[in-house]
């Protein structure tokens, strides 16, 4: 259930608050009767008009992509450059990013129709783990990546603990790749927790989202998810 100016806004129909002058206004019905309550509560199963001409509702819809790396998690771009989008042209319904991967971050990434599912996912208190792999420069010891574990202060604000592994090192090269796993999603957040602790990342990709992972699929490939799945990141 949704409220009805939230319904009509996202249809495309107008802004949300000029959504609420159309319902005081006494242009919408629901169900072939005029609603000038604010806060109806609508579904997809319900008809509803605006100056009679009904609209649209979506049925929601849940994608897992495989971004690859240098794509904007983004629908679109002013400078033109390529957005997650249009791997998923086949999809008719109008889709957007959770959160997002930055441009020369490959891996998970899902996308809906789905408003609240979004704002669910992305909010700071949903605790669903994201893995990560990053190749890092430098050479990669438990002792400089314990302060991780405890949650540290980046750029003035706390970050939330994390879990490491590390995967490999390469001496000649003087790089390793390291395991990192966390619940929050602030910006370059990964890159930043790395960086702090002396390991500048020069490529990442993220693996995991929730019991999610990129199995089958290969760089800008996507599937859709089951319900299950859908109700597992909740
Ligand atoms: N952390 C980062 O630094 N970059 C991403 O794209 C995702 C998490």
């Amino acid at each position: 259930m949704e409220r009805l100016q939230k319904v009509i806004a996202h249809a495309g129909i107008a802004s949300r608050r000029k959504a609420e002058t159309y319902i005081l206004d006494g242009r919408v019905k629901v169900n072939g009767q005029v609603v000038k309550e604010l806060g109806t509560q609508v579904s997809a199963k319900d008809r509803v008009e605006v100056d009679n001409v009904p609209i649209y509702q979506e049925e929601p819809v849940y994608y897992l992509f495989y971004k690859p790396r240098g794509v904007i998690s983004a629908v679109s771009d002013d400078k033109n450059r390529k957005v997650v989008v249009d791997y998923l042209s086949d999809v008719r319904e109008r889709i957007y990013p959770v959160g997002r991967l930055d441009y020369d971050t490959s891996g998970l990434l899902l996308l809906t129709n789905d408003g609240n599912f979004s704002q669910k996912l992305t909010h700071p208190k949903h605790e669903v783990d994201k893995v990560y792999v990053a190749k890092v420069k430098g050479i990669a010891e438990k002792r400089n990546l314990l302060p991780l574990t405890r949650g540290m202060r980046i750029e003035g604000k706390r970050v939330a603990p994390a879990r490491f592994e590390i995967l490999s090192t390469d001496i000649k090269a003087q790089t390793s790749i390291v395991q990192l796993t966390i619940h929050e999603g602030r910006n370059h957040q990964v890159k930043n927790m790395l960086k702090a602790v002396g390991l500048p990342v020069q490529k990442l990709k993220r693996e995991k989202y929730g019991e999610l992972t990129l199995a089958g699929l290969r760089p800008g490939e996507y599937r859709e998810l089951n319900k299950k799945e859908v109700s597992q990141l909740l």
